[in-house]
Protein backbone atom coordinates (compact mmCIF):
# COMPACT_ATOMS: atom_id res chain seq x y z
CA UNK A 1 0.00 0.00 0.00
CA UNK A 2 1.24 3.62 -1.06
CA UNK A 3 -0.39 4.62 2.24
CA UNK A 4 1.23 2.83 4.58
CA UNK A 5 4.58 3.22 5.97
CA UNK A 6 6.14 6.88 4.87
CA UNK A 7 4.39 7.32 1.77
CA UNK A 8 1.70 9.15 2.79
CA UNK A 9 3.92 11.58 4.47
CA UNK A 10 5.88 12.78 1.96
CA UNK A 11 5.34 14.34 -1.46
CA UNK A 12 5.03 18.01 -1.81
CA UNK A 13 7.89 19.09 0.24
CA UNK A 14 9.63 16.63 -1.50
CA UNK A 15 13.60 17.54 0.12
CA UNK A 16 12.72 17.95 3.25
CA UNK A 17 10.29 15.21 3.15
CA UNK A 18 13.43 12.79 1.74
CA UNK A 19 15.18 14.12 4.11
CA UNK A 20 13.28 13.11 6.79
CA UNK A 21 13.10 9.77 5.67
CA UNK A 22 16.56 9.51 5.07
CA UNK A 23 17.04 10.36 8.62
CA UNK A 24 14.09 7.60 9.41
CA UNK A 25 16.19 4.96 8.09
CA UNK A 26 19.63 6.40 8.93
CA UNK A 27 18.34 5.51 12.39
CA UNK A 28 18.03 2.22 11.77
CA UNK A 29 21.08 1.84 9.39
CA UNK A 30 23.89 3.87 11.45
CA UNK A 31 22.39 4.53 14.57
CA UNK A 32 21.47 0.93 15.72
CA UNK A 33 17.87 0.90 15.99
CA UNK A 34 15.84 -2.31 15.08
CA UNK A 35 12.86 -2.17 12.57
CA UNK A 36 8.92 -2.77 13.92
CA UNK A 37 8.47 -5.93 12.34
CA UNK A 38 5.81 -8.62 12.34
CA UNK A 39 7.34 -10.36 15.40
CA UNK A 40 6.97 -7.48 17.54
CA UNK A 41 3.53 -7.25 16.52
CA UNK A 42 3.20 -10.75 17.41
CA UNK A 43 3.50 -10.06 21.10
CA UNK A 44 0.22 -8.09 20.94
CA UNK A 45 -3.39 -9.40 20.75
CA UNK A 46 -4.33 -6.77 18.65
CA UNK A 47 -1.55 -4.30 17.63
CA UNK A 48 -2.64 -0.84 17.96
CA UNK A 49 -3.14 0.67 13.90
CA UNK A 50 -0.40 3.20 14.57
CA UNK A 51 2.14 0.04 14.77
CA UNK A 52 0.32 -2.04 12.42
CA UNK A 53 1.14 1.07 9.69
CA UNK A 54 4.75 1.53 11.00
CA UNK A 55 3.98 5.09 12.23
CA UNK A 56 5.85 3.45 15.73
CA UNK A 57 8.47 2.45 12.91
CA UNK A 58 11.74 1.38 15.17
CA UNK A 59 13.02 0.69 18.47
CA UNK A 60 15.48 -0.68 20.46
CA UNK A 61 15.39 -3.48 23.36
CA UNK A 62 11.59 -3.53 22.90
CA UNK A 63 12.09 -7.32 22.44
CA UNK A 64 13.80 -7.86 26.14
CA UNK A 65 11.13 -5.36 27.25
CA UNK A 66 7.85 -7.34 25.94
CA UNK A 67 9.71 -10.64 27.20
CA UNK A 68 10.20 -9.72 30.37
CA UNK A 69 6.69 -8.33 30.39
CA UNK A 70 5.62 -11.68 28.93
CA UNK A 71 7.24 -13.57 31.99
CA UNK A 72 5.03 -11.60 34.48
CA UNK A 73 7.25 -8.72 35.35
CA UNK A 74 5.99 -5.54 35.72
CA UNK A 75 6.98 -2.93 33.43
CA UNK A 76 6.68 0.78 33.13
CA UNK A 77 6.38 3.27 30.60
CA UNK A 78 7.89 7.00 30.56
CA UNK A 79 6.79 10.03 28.67
CA UNK A 80 7.57 13.46 29.77
CA UNK A 81 5.95 16.89 28.23
CA UNK A 82 7.96 20.03 28.10
CA UNK A 83 5.39 22.58 29.81
CA UNK A 84 5.56 25.59 27.64
CA UNK A 85 2.09 25.81 25.31
CA UNK A 86 -1.38 24.25 25.34
CA UNK A 87 -1.23 20.74 23.84
CA UNK A 88 -2.22 20.38 20.50
CA UNK A 89 -3.16 17.14 18.70
CA UNK A 90 0.17 16.08 17.68
CA UNK A 91 1.23 15.91 21.63
CA UNK A 92 -2.28 13.78 22.07
CA UNK A 93 -1.79 11.40 19.61
CA UNK A 94 1.49 10.21 21.39
CA UNK A 95 -0.15 9.88 24.94
CA UNK A 96 -3.21 8.01 23.12
CA UNK A 97 -0.99 5.13 22.18
CA UNK A 98 0.72 5.30 25.97
CA UNK A 99 -3.08 4.93 26.96
CA UNK A 100 -3.48 2.02 24.82
CA UNK A 101 -0.02 0.64 25.87
CA UNK A 102 -0.59 0.84 29.57
CA UNK A 103 -4.18 -0.84 28.78
CA UNK A 104 -2.30 -3.84 26.94
CA UNK A 105 0.78 -4.28 29.43
CA UNK A 106 -1.09 -3.42 32.12
CA UNK A 107 2.04 -0.95 33.20
CA UNK A 108 2.31 1.96 35.49
CA UNK A 109 2.65 5.35 33.08
CA UNK A 110 5.08 8.09 34.82
CA UNK A 111 4.87 11.51 33.40
CA UNK A 112 7.24 13.73 34.30
CA UNK A 113 6.09 17.93 33.65
CA UNK A 114 9.70 19.33 32.92
CA UNK A 115 9.55 22.86 34.11
CA UNK A 116 12.32 22.78 34.54
CA UNK A 117 13.39 22.06 30.94
CA UNK A 118 11.16 24.82 29.29
CA UNK A 119 12.83 27.20 32.38
CA UNK A 120 16.56 26.73 31.51
CA UNK A 121 16.43 26.36 27.69
CA UNK A 122 13.79 30.02 27.74
CA UNK A 123 10.94 28.68 26.55
CA UNK A 124 8.83 30.23 29.50
CA UNK A 125 9.63 33.58 31.28
CA UNK A 126 9.40 32.11 34.45
CA UNK A 127 8.77 28.45 36.99
CA UNK A 128 5.23 29.87 37.46
CA UNK A 129 4.08 29.74 34.08
CA UNK A 130 5.19 26.66 33.13
CA UNK A 131 3.73 25.22 36.19
CA UNK A 132 0.19 26.67 35.15
CA UNK A 133 0.86 24.53 32.02
CA UNK A 134 1.75 22.06 33.74
CA UNK A 135 -1.25 21.08 35.36
CA UNK A 136 -3.24 22.78 32.42
CA UNK A 137 -1.41 19.79 29.92
CA UNK A 138 -1.81 16.89 32.97
CA UNK A 139 -6.38 17.77 32.16
CA UNK A 140 -5.24 16.90 28.63
CA UNK A 141 -3.22 13.89 28.71
CA UNK A 142 -5.33 12.25 31.61
CA UNK A 143 -8.72 13.28 29.87
CA UNK A 144 -7.91 10.36 27.60
CA UNK A 145 -8.62 8.11 29.87
CA UNK A 146 -5.31 6.94 31.86
CA UNK A 147 -5.60 4.71 34.86
CA UNK A 148 -5.82 6.59 38.45
CA UNK A 149 -3.34 4.38 41.11
CA UNK A 150 -1.40 3.24 37.38
CA UNK A 151 -0.56 6.79 36.50
CA UNK A 152 2.00 8.92 38.16
CA UNK A 153 2.46 12.74 36.97
CA UNK A 154 5.30 14.94 38.60
CA UNK A 155 6.39 18.62 38.08
CA UNK A 156 9.94 18.17 37.76
CA UNK A 157 10.83 20.99 40.04
CA UNK A 158 8.51 19.82 42.75
CA UNK A 159 10.18 16.27 43.11
CA UNK A 160 12.62 15.95 45.93
CA UNK A 161 13.84 12.59 44.38
CA UNK A 162 14.42 13.77 41.05
CA UNK A 163 17.44 16.19 41.87
CA UNK A 164 18.40 13.40 44.16
CA UNK A 165 18.51 10.49 41.16
CA UNK A 166 20.06 13.05 38.69
CA UNK A 167 22.54 14.29 41.06
CA UNK A 168 23.91 10.52 41.18
CA UNK A 169 23.72 9.64 37.72
CA UNK A 170 25.51 12.97 36.61
CA UNK A 171 28.83 11.64 37.79
CA UNK A 172 28.50 8.97 34.78
CA UNK A 173 27.74 11.86 32.46
CA UNK A 174 30.57 14.46 31.12
CA UNK A 175 30.46 17.93 30.06
CA UNK A 176 31.60 17.00 26.53
CA UNK A 177 29.36 14.28 25.84
CA UNK A 178 26.20 16.57 27.04
CA UNK A 179 27.17 19.68 25.15
CA UNK A 180 27.33 17.30 22.01
CA UNK A 181 24.17 15.57 22.69
CA UNK A 182 22.37 18.52 23.11
CA UNK A 183 24.27 20.92 20.38
CA UNK A 184 25.19 23.16 23.10
CA UNK A 185 27.60 26.02 22.79
CA UNK A 186 30.10 26.74 25.26
CA UNK A 187 28.01 30.05 26.67
CA UNK A 188 25.43 27.82 27.46
CA UNK A 189 24.10 28.05 30.85
CA UNK A 190 24.52 25.75 33.48
CA UNK A 191 21.27 24.32 34.26
CA UNK A 192 20.98 23.14 30.36
CA UNK A 193 23.83 20.69 30.91
CA UNK A 194 22.53 19.65 34.39
CA UNK A 195 19.14 19.01 32.45
CA UNK A 196 20.64 15.98 30.98
CA UNK A 197 20.77 14.07 34.41
CA UNK A 198 17.55 15.21 35.17
CA UNK A 199 16.09 13.59 31.66
CA UNK A 200 17.98 10.62 32.53
CA UNK A 201 16.49 10.43 36.42
CA UNK A 202 13.21 11.12 34.85
CA UNK A 203 13.86 8.31 32.22
CA UNK A 204 15.58 5.85 34.89
CA UNK A 205 13.24 6.68 38.06
CA UNK A 206 10.77 3.43 37.55
CA UNK A 207 14.07 0.88 37.54
CA UNK A 208 16.35 3.33 40.15
CA UNK A 209 12.77 3.09 42.68
CA UNK A 210 11.39 -0.63 41.98
CA UNK A 211 13.67 -2.29 39.64
CA UNK A 212 11.03 -2.02 36.63
CA UNK A 213 12.37 -2.04 33.27
CA UNK A 214 11.32 1.23 30.78
CA UNK A 215 10.30 1.55 27.93
CA UNK A 216 9.59 5.10 26.42
CA UNK A 217 7.71 6.11 23.28
CA UNK A 218 9.55 9.18 21.34
CA UNK A 219 9.19 11.00 18.02
CA UNK A 220 12.48 9.73 16.32
CA UNK A 221 14.43 13.10 16.41
CA UNK A 222 15.31 12.03 20.00
CA UNK A 223 17.09 8.98 19.24
CA UNK A 224 20.47 11.16 21.25
CA UNK A 225 18.84 12.07 24.01
CA UNK A 226 17.73 7.89 24.50
CA UNK A 227 21.54 6.60 23.86
CA UNK A 228 22.45 9.08 26.37
CA UNK A 229 20.32 7.47 29.14
CA UNK A 230 20.98 3.80 27.52
CA UNK A 231 24.67 4.98 28.06
CA UNK A 232 24.41 5.99 31.69
CA UNK A 233 21.79 2.83 32.80
CA UNK A 234 24.30 0.56 31.56
CA UNK A 235 27.62 2.48 33.37
CA UNK A 236 25.08 1.92 36.81
CA UNK A 237 24.16 -1.35 35.93
CA UNK A 238 20.52 -0.61 35.12
CA UNK A 239 18.25 -2.32 32.30
CA UNK A 240 18.77 -0.34 29.47
CA UNK A 241 15.43 1.91 28.66
CA UNK A 242 13.76 1.08 25.95
CA UNK A 243 12.71 3.25 23.07
CA UNK A 244 9.89 3.21 20.69
CA UNK A 245 10.47 5.88 17.66
CA UNK A 246 7.98 7.64 15.42
CA UNK A 247 7.36 9.32 12.76
CA UNK A 248 5.87 12.38 12.70
CA UNK A 249 2.80 13.87 10.86
CA UNK A 250 3.01 16.76 9.44
CA UNK A 251 1.47 20.22 10.36
CA UNK A 252 -1.57 21.54 8.60
CA UNK A 253 0.25 24.35 6.61
CA UNK A 254 3.04 21.18 5.36
CA UNK A 255 5.35 22.32 7.78
CA UNK A 256 6.06 20.62 11.36
CA UNK A 257 3.28 21.03 13.89
CA UNK A 258 4.44 23.49 16.12
CA UNK A 259 2.73 25.76 19.01
CA UNK A 260 4.46 28.64 17.99
CA UNK A 261 2.58 28.61 14.88
CA UNK A 262 -1.24 27.95 15.45
CA UNK A 263 -1.85 27.67 11.84
CA UNK A 264 0.18 24.41 12.04
CA UNK A 265 -2.00 22.97 14.63
CA UNK A 266 -5.05 21.90 16.33
CA UNK A 267 -5.24 22.62 20.04
CA UNK A 268 -7.49 21.31 22.20
CA UNK A 269 -8.74 24.41 23.36
CA UNK A 270 -9.40 25.58 19.48
CA UNK A 271 -13.02 26.27 19.19
CA UNK A 272 -15.36 25.19 16.20
CA UNK A 273 -14.58 28.01 14.30
CA UNK A 274 -11.26 27.99 14.84
CA UNK A 275 -10.45 24.27 13.43
CA UNK A 276 -13.08 24.89 10.48
CA UNK A 277 -10.87 27.96 9.27
CA UNK A 278 -7.54 26.03 9.84
CA UNK A 279 -8.55 22.93 8.08
CA UNK A 280 -9.75 24.93 5.66
CA UNK A 281 -6.32 26.73 4.92
CA UNK A 282 -4.72 23.49 5.06
CA UNK A 283 -2.24 22.22 2.58
CA UNK A 284 -4.03 19.05 0.18
CA UNK A 285 -3.31 17.44 -3.21
CA UNK A 286 -6.28 18.84 -4.46
CA UNK A 287 -5.93 20.12 -8.38
CA UNK A 288 -6.07 23.39 -9.45
CA UNK A 289 -10.32 23.31 -10.55
CA UNK A 290 -13.40 20.89 -10.12
CA UNK A 291 -12.72 19.63 -13.47
CA UNK A 292 -9.06 18.77 -13.63
CA UNK A 293 -9.94 16.70 -10.26
CA UNK A 294 -13.06 14.89 -11.23
CA UNK A 295 -10.64 13.95 -14.04
CA UNK A 296 -7.27 13.15 -12.93
CA UNK A 297 -8.31 12.74 -9.24
CA UNK A 298 -6.26 14.11 -6.25
CA UNK A 299 -2.72 13.41 -5.14
CA UNK A 300 -3.17 11.75 -1.41
CA UNK A 301 0.40 11.07 -1.07
CA UNK A 302 1.05 15.55 -0.96
CA UNK A 303 -2.65 15.88 1.40
CA UNK A 304 -1.99 16.65 4.70
CA UNK A 305 -5.46 16.25 5.04
CA UNK A 306 -5.38 12.64 4.04
CA UNK A 307 -2.56 12.55 6.61
CA UNK A 308 -4.37 14.00 9.31
CA UNK A 309 -7.42 11.92 8.14
CA UNK A 310 -5.41 8.85 8.57
CA UNK A 311 -3.84 8.92 11.40
CA UNK A 312 -6.89 11.12 13.77
CA UNK A 313 -10.25 10.17 12.50
CA UNK A 314 -10.15 6.69 10.16
CA UNK A 315 -9.67 3.32 12.83
CA UNK A 316 -8.90 1.13 10.72
CA UNK A 317 -6.32 0.09 6.80
CA UNK A 318 -9.62 -0.32 4.73
CA UNK A 319 -11.25 3.02 5.39
CA UNK A 320 -7.83 4.84 4.73
CA UNK A 321 -7.80 2.30 1.53
CA UNK A 322 -11.28 3.32 0.06
CA UNK A 323 -10.68 7.10 1.11
CA UNK A 324 -7.20 6.64 -0.91
CA UNK A 325 -9.02 5.39 -3.58
CA UNK A 326 -11.84 8.24 -3.76
CA UNK A 327 -9.56 10.65 -3.65
CA UNK A 328 -7.49 9.06 -6.52
CA UNK A 329 -10.60 8.65 -8.66
CA UNK A 330 -11.65 12.04 -8.79
CA UNK A 331 -14.70 10.50 -6.72
CA UNK A 332 -14.22 13.28 -4.04
CA UNK A 333 -13.36 17.04 -3.90
CA UNK A 334 -11.14 18.19 -1.25
CA UNK A 335 -14.10 20.51 0.23
CA UNK A 336 -15.53 17.07 0.92
CA UNK A 337 -12.47 15.73 3.65
CA UNK A 338 -11.66 19.53 5.14
CA UNK A 339 -15.79 19.17 6.28
CA UNK A 340 -15.16 15.53 7.17
CA UNK A 341 -12.03 15.98 9.30
CA UNK A 342 -13.06 19.33 10.57
CA UNK A 343 -16.46 17.76 12.06
CA UNK A 344 -14.91 15.00 13.70
CA UNK A 345 -11.91 16.98 15.09
CA UNK A 346 -14.76 19.37 16.40
CA UNK A 347 -17.00 16.41 18.26
CA UNK A 348 -13.71 14.73 19.56
CA UNK A 349 -12.63 17.55 21.04
CA UNK A 350 -16.03 18.71 22.35
CA UNK A 351 -15.76 15.11 24.23
CA UNK A 352 -12.43 15.82 25.43
CA UNK A 353 -13.49 18.94 26.89
CA UNK A 354 -16.04 18.26 29.02
CA UNK A 355 -13.33 15.13 30.14
CA UNK A 356 -10.86 17.52 30.93
CA UNK A 357 -13.26 19.70 33.00
CA UNK A 358 -14.45 16.54 34.92
CA UNK A 359 -10.69 16.04 36.01
CA UNK A 360 -10.08 19.41 37.53
CA UNK A 361 -11.42 18.15 40.89
CA UNK A 362 -9.39 14.81 40.49
CA UNK A 363 -6.28 15.71 39.39
CA UNK A 364 -4.23 15.58 42.40
CA UNK A 365 -5.10 12.17 42.64
CA UNK A 366 -2.80 11.33 39.91
CA UNK A 367 0.26 13.74 41.10
CA UNK A 368 3.23 11.81 43.46
CA UNK A 369 3.48 15.52 45.11
CA UNK A 370 0.78 18.35 46.30
CA UNK A 371 -0.41 20.49 43.54
CA UNK A 372 -2.02 23.06 45.57
CA UNK A 373 -5.43 24.85 44.30
CA UNK A 374 -5.74 23.71 40.42
CA UNK A 375 -8.46 26.49 40.27
CA UNK A 376 -6.31 28.87 41.74
CA UNK A 377 -3.78 28.08 38.98
CA UNK A 378 -5.53 27.55 36.07
CA UNK A 379 -8.31 30.02 36.59
CA UNK A 380 -6.42 33.09 38.76
FE1 LIG B 1 -6.70 15.34 -0.05
FE2 LIG B 1 -9.29 14.77 -0.05
FE3 LIG B 1 -8.29 16.57 -1.73
FE4 LIG B 1 -7.75 13.98 -2.04
S1 LIG B 1 -9.78 14.95 -2.22
S2 LIG B 1 -6.31 15.65 -2.21
S3 LIG B 1 -7.65 13.30 0.09
S4 LIG B 1 -8.34 16.72 0.50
Amino acid sequence: MRWRHWGIHFGVHEVTALEKKADYERLIREFGAEPITDEILSYFKDPHILLRRRFFYAHRSLREYLDLHAKGHEVAIVSGRGPSNYMHLGHLMLFAFIFWLQKELKARVYIPLSDDEKYVFGKVKDLKEAYKYALDNALDILALGFQEGRTFLYISTHTQKIYEYATLLSRYLTYNTVKATFGLSDSANAGTIFYAAVQAAHILMPTLEMGYPVLVPIGADQDPYMRLTRDVAERVGLFKPAAIYSIYVRGLTGEPMSASRPETCIFTKDEPEVIRKKIWMALTGGRASVKEQRELGGEPEKCVVFEWLSTYVFQDEKKIEEHYRACRSGEILCGDCKRLLAASLIKRLEEHRRKRKSLIDKLERFFIHDIGDVNEVLFP
